[in-house]
């Protein structure tokens, strides 16, 4: 699932592109993926958009009065199509060459100016909502502090993980209820940063490895997203790049390889049924 970086990146592309631009035209293909039915709700069309956000791993098109919230969940892209450009975020989908719209086309939303957003899902497990402020404030209202805002200071991780007494250290991370945005590649890079331990207790932490895994965590997102976040995109976007953080990875998806740092061999495990990336020797 894309993470804070990566929904990131591509809520900076859509906005530089979608920005005072109004939706003219919604296309519903599938109606548990965005349930419009046949008719575009008329509270979507023709109001220029404000922007275009972030809110854990939502992305949000802001509408003035109302939101339209999309979630990639396991397999949901985002492409944005027009003459001069072509963005996508997400997750790729094999097999289909470019082509838009193609099967796992769920939503097509056409602007003034030119250009299509096309939301592409394979499994059909993420989803759009158009929803007023109430709606809004439901579907965020369960999310934690945001990871790079003001609001994860030392006071708040060392009262969060206070809560959290007897979990992993891992699982404390990956608690949207908490933190949000944060997922099973960025958890593993800030402890493998932080030099601390996947399973370890959140009680055995020191003071000084509290503060040292809350600076990781602030560094690699930002590392992350001015590298494009960790992106396996099909699409390059207008500038030509992809995600390229993937080579910046020190042990997600390398069990088994060597250590960038020591040059043993990068453990896997299950924790709370994820896969967890590990160094022993780094690691404590
Ligand atoms: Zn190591």
């Amino acid at each position: 699932m894309p993470e804070l970086p990566e929904v990131e990146t591509i809520v900076r592309d859509l906005n530089s592109q979608l920005k005072n631009k109004k939706i003219i035209a919604i296309e519903s293909r599938d109606k548990k993926v965005f349930g419009l039915a046949a008719r575009p709700s008329r509270r979507a069309l023709n109001k220029p958009i404000k922007a275009v956000r972030r809110r854990g791993k939502m992305i949000i098109i802001d509408l003035g009065v109302n939101y339209l919230l999309f979630h990639l969940k396991m397999t949901g892209q985002l492409v944005f199509k027009s003459k001069s450009a072509i963005i996508a975020g997400g997750h790729p989908l094999v097999g289909q060459g470019g082509k838009l719209p193609n099967k796992f086309t769920r939503v097509i939303f056409k602007f003034n100016q030119g250009g299509k957003l096309y939301f592409n899902d394979l499994r059909r497990f993420g989803w759009v909502r158009l929803v007023d402020k109430k709606g809004y404030s439901a579907l965020t209202a369960h999310l934690g502090v945001e990871p790079l805002s003001r609001g994860f200071s030392p006071e708040f991780f060392k009262k969060f993980l206070s809560r959290k007494p007897n979990t992993t250290v891992k699982q404390a991370l990956l608690d949207q209820r908490y933190l949000a945005g944060i997922g099973n590649i960025y958890a593993d890079e800030s402890l493998f940063a932080a030099r601390l331990k996947p399973f370890r207790r959140v009680k055995t932490l020191k003071p000084a490895e509290i503060n040292r895994l809350r600076l990781a965590i602030t560094r690699i997102l930002k590392s992350a997203i001015k590298r494009r976040g960790t992106s396996f995109s099909d699409y390059v976007d207008a500038g030509g790049e992809t995600g390229n953080f993937v080579k910046y990875l020190k042990v997600y998806g390398r069990a088994g390889e060597k250590c960038k740092s020591c040059g043993g061999s990068v453990k896997k495990i299950k924790l709370g049924g994820r896969g967890t990336h590990w160094c022993s020797s780094c690691q404590k």
